[in-house]
């Protein structure tokens, strides 16, 4: 039953992985919700224009990776002339997008979540304008996610095609014979990896000295040599200073990060992926009293409370990694902390997964960050010594796991590996366990898996693997 005062018990702005969730767990604890979303469909960024379907287009490049490249081949399996269409790659990825968010749509209608459509704007704490029409509700929850970050002097066009943003780049009609991608970060390198194997030559230039900021200092120069390896140009310490777009190409023009001489570059496709700001534009949060931290994110205490009594904020929109788990884990906590109950998220322990080939996974923290708390043990094992994966001819990468010298608790486990995205939640696991490097050492795994590479990188840290 609704609170009388209000027409709802709890308001949720915003449909992605973060809103979405939070307003199914709200109304399975019993109070009266509604969420407002701005596009056509429910999903967000995750399953309209992010997550679902970048990896249906990684899936499929990669199937048509392995029947180009000869991988089929090698194990017997002749295919002829293999070509890709493109057109029914993309209708494929649609297809799993509308999927998708049709299923949300079914999960709103089965547990009773009243769909405002429409873009919100604040009246007060607790008064939700939505296309004109003011909703009341005795709690507020803030899931508005986030959008790309422009990069002035290179202007996104996604129509035209030539300059694009991931968005631009998931719905390319062909393949383009030179990209340029600006920003070796996930979705740099994801979309990236995406085109190359259909076809483009595809350089990469990074602002800083190394790929993918954020992850394990071993793990980041292993996966440069790797993208090297399959014929990604690297452009680190490089920085793209202004572009130019004359009928269907590209001119950027690029400087050594530090200053220097200028160098151009020419591309029929260019895709910015500098990273992803979050969305509080005309959401009124004036009319509310509610500022934005110097990274224009809206800060909460441990349980997604806001400044402001009854409005609460999770996802991309709030400090933390820009991910669609941490943001769905955040729903379900902050519904059930609305709800009177205790909901907790433990940042230290959300796992991070790049889905190239391999892919490139951890949790917890680097060996660097670590190093700074104190002494530490490192185990490392390599791929190559995996029986699966070397019998499956994937012989790149490694497994590391990082322990506190003195306790042996789990701090870290990174691992680039073929499967290291389903690999990692077993770490991820262990460390909300407060596992031991031990614990793990002495877990049986099904043999022959690549995830037996996390135990004996485990058994390394006491320097005891059985395969090296
Ligand atoms: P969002 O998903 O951004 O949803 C917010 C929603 O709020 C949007 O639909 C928006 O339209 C709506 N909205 C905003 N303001 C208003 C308003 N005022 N009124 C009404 N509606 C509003 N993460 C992963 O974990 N794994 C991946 O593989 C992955 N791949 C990605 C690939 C790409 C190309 C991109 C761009 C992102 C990817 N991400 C991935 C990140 C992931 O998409 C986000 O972390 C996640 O979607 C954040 O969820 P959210 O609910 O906070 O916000
Ligand atoms: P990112 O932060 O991962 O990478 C951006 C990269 O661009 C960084 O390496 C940065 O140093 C570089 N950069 C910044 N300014 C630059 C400039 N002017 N010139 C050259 N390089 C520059 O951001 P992203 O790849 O855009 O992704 C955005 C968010 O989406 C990430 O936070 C990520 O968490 C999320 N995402 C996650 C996944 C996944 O989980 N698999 C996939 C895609 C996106």
């Amino acid at each position: 039953m609704a609170d009388q005062t209000y027409d709802y018990d709890v308001l949720v702005i915003g449909a992605g992985p973060g809103g979405y969730v939070a307003a199914i767990r709200a109304a399975q604890l019993g109070l009266k919700t509604a969420c407002v979303e701005s596009r056509e469909t429910l999903g967000g960024t995750c399953l309209n224009v992010g997550c679902i379907p970048s990896k249906a287009l990684l899936h499929g490049s990669e199937l048509f990776e392995e029947a180009h490249d000869g991988t089929l081949a090698k194990f017997g399996v002749k295919t002829g002339k293999v070509e890709i269409d493109v057109a029914t790659l993309q209708g494929e990825k649609d297809s799993a997008v509308k999927e998708l968010t049709g299923g949300i749509a079914f999960l709103f209608k089965k547990n009773k979540v009243d769909w405002l459509k429409g873009h919100a704007t604040f009246k007060d704490a607790h008064t939700v304008e939505v296309d004109g029409k003011a909703h009341t509700a005795k709690d507020v929850v803030i899931a508005t996610g986030s959008s790309v970050t422009p990069l002035p002097g290179v202007e996104v066009d996604n129509e035209k095609g030539v300059i694009v943003d991931s968005t631009g780049a998931l719905a390319l009609p062909a393949v383009p014979k030179n990209m340029v991608v600006i920003g070796g970060g996930v979705i740099g390198l994801e979309l990236g990896s995406v085109w190359r194997r259909l076809g483009a030559k595809v350089t990469v230039v990074e602002f800083l000295d190394q790929l993918l900021p954020g992850m394990d200092g071993e793990v980041r120069k292993e996966a440069a040599k790797i993208f090297a390896k399959q014929g990604m140009e690297l452009k680190l310490s490089t920085k793209v200073t202004g572009a130019a777009v004359r009928g269907k190409t590209a001119t950027l023009t690029l400087e050594p990060a530090a200053g220097g001489k200028s160098e151009t570059l020419k591309a029929d496709c260019v895709l910015v992926a500098i990273g992803r700001r979050p969305n509080t534009e005309g959401l009124g949060l004036d009319k509310i009293g509610l500022e934005l931290n110097k990274r224009g994110q809206i800060e909460t205490d441990h349980s997604f409370r806001t400044k402001v009594q009854g409005v609460w904020a999770i996802g991309d929109v709030i400090p933390g990694p820009m991910l669609a788990h941490k943001a769905e884990d955040e729903g379900i906590a902050v519904a059930e902390n609305i709800a009177g109950q205790h909901g907790i998220v433990n940042h230290a322990v959300i796992p991070s997964v790049v889905y190239t080939y391999p892919e490139i996974a951890g949790v917890g923290l680097t060996e660097e960050a670590a190093k700074e708390q104190g002494a530490i043990k490192v185990g490392k094992f390599p791929m190559m010594a995996n029986s699966r994966a070397k019998t499956n001819r994937e012989p790149d990468g490694f497994v590391k796991v990082i322990a506190d010298a003195e306790t042996d608790k789990v701090l870290g486990v990174w691992a680039i590996a073929t499967v290291a995205g389903t690999m990692i939640a077993q770490a991820a696991q262990a460390m909300e366990f407060g596992a031991l490097s031990e614990d793990i050492a002495y877990t049986c795994h099904a043999h022959p898996t690549h995830s037996e590479a996390i135990k004996e990188a485990a058994m390394a840290v006491r320097g005891k693997p059985i395969h090296m």
